[in-house]
């Protein structure tokens, strides 16, 4: 199989294009967005949003969406003991955190001095949602993102929270939307069979004209709200990050020794369901974009992507079956199945 010779995204990564050195499109996209990004420019407009933030005079400055893992609980570090903002950490229960997430959470929390905000739908509605858009999609992690930025959104509007500032990386975790995308209408589509329109609430940002409905009621004026991507104003190095994270926080990763996806006992399942479907996971794409950062060496990457993707997961593939009532026949199904036709 062919393979990127400067990352290692293989030829099965849709519609991957290779130059005339074997080199990907990601590769290129990548020395165009970000190879020449001045940081120390960056880091200065970092700054003047925290300060921007800290002149509205609100109770907190930010939200930082946290999920105990450990890209958000950098982003809270940066945020607390860096730009030293008013934080309000907040957090959805999907009903799949591990219990080092849990861990984290409290921990992490006290550590930063930072406010907490929690809120998840019940364990019932998800383990339906999860299971109608596994089937329908071959995908369960649709519900579980749309719920985080609602949750988000209603507390940051509920507080007037004049900023949020997420940990989430494109530059690691892009996965081009033949994989991986979602919006409002796919939600919709498949959520409406099951959910009541309260229910759908939970998963539903509000629309601009109900937000400034929301606030004339409330007597206010409606006003700029930013959110930002903290990766796109630092250099995002792994290795750094869980050094800062471990020392200065005592963050504890999964028990498998894994830092990601620390928020969902399923993650092993999400990886599996890719390498079926597209013959690499999530593993591959994030060593890809290391190796393109410079973090770690091709040969690194393409040893720890087929170490991580052919871990034994027979247990986590009970557990999904059982916990969501998927049969064989049905795992098989989904392998079929994608999201695109409800986009
Ligand atoms: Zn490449």
């Amino acid at each position: 199989m062919q393979r990127c010779s400067r990352c290692i995204l293989p030829e099965t990564y849709p519609d991957i294009t290779f130059d005339t050195n074997g080199v990907c499109h990601k590769c290129h996209e990548y020395d165009l967005k970000y190879a020449s990004r001045d940081y120390a420019k960056r880091g200065v407009e970092l700054t003047c949003i925290a300060e921007w933030a800290r002149r509205q005079g609100k109770r907190f400055d930010c939200i930082v969406p946290f999920s105990g893992g450990k890209d958000s609980s950098y982003t809270l570090y940066v945020c607390r003991k860096q730009l030293g903002l008013k934080v309000l950490a907040v957090n959805f229960n999907n009903g799949l955190r591990t219990p080092e997430a849990l861990i984290n959470i409290e921990h992490i929390c006290q550590v930063t001095d930072s406010a907490f905000v929690c809120y998840g739908p019940s364990w019932q509605t998800m383990r339906k949602l999860y299971r109608a858009f596994f089937l329908a999609t071959g995908q369960f992690c649709v519900p579980c993102d749309m719920g985080i930025w609602a949750t988000v959104h209603r507390v940051a509007e509920q507080y007037d929270v004049p900023l949020i500032v997420s940990g989430f990386s494109a530059q690691i975790e892009s996965r081009g939307p033949k994989i991986y995308s979602y919006n409002d209408r796919l939600f919709q589509t498949i959520a409406s069979r099951i959910l009541t329109k309260d229910e759908m609430r939970d998963f539903l940002s509000l629309s601009p004209a109900r937000k400034i409905a929301r606030r004339l009621k409330r007597g206010r004026v409606t006003r700029y709200r930013r959110q930002i991507s903290l990766p796109e104003y630092m250099n995002w190095d792994d290795a750094e990050i869980k050094r800062v994270i471990s020392q200065e926080l005592g963050w504890t990763p999964r028990a498998d020794g894994s830092s990601d996806h620390i928020d969902c006992c399923f993650a092993p399942m999400k990886g599996y369901f890719n390498v079926q479907k597209w013959g690499f996971g999530e593993k591959t794409t994030k060593y890809a974009a290391m190796t393109r950062h410079g973090e770690i060496t091709r040969d690194e990457a393409l040893t720890r992507a087929q170490r991580d993707e052919s871990r034994n997961i027979d247990s986590a593939i009970a557990d999904f079956k059982r916990r969501l009532d998927v049969t064989s026949e049905e795992m098989v199904a989904a392998k079929s199945r994608t999201h695109l036709e409800f986009l």
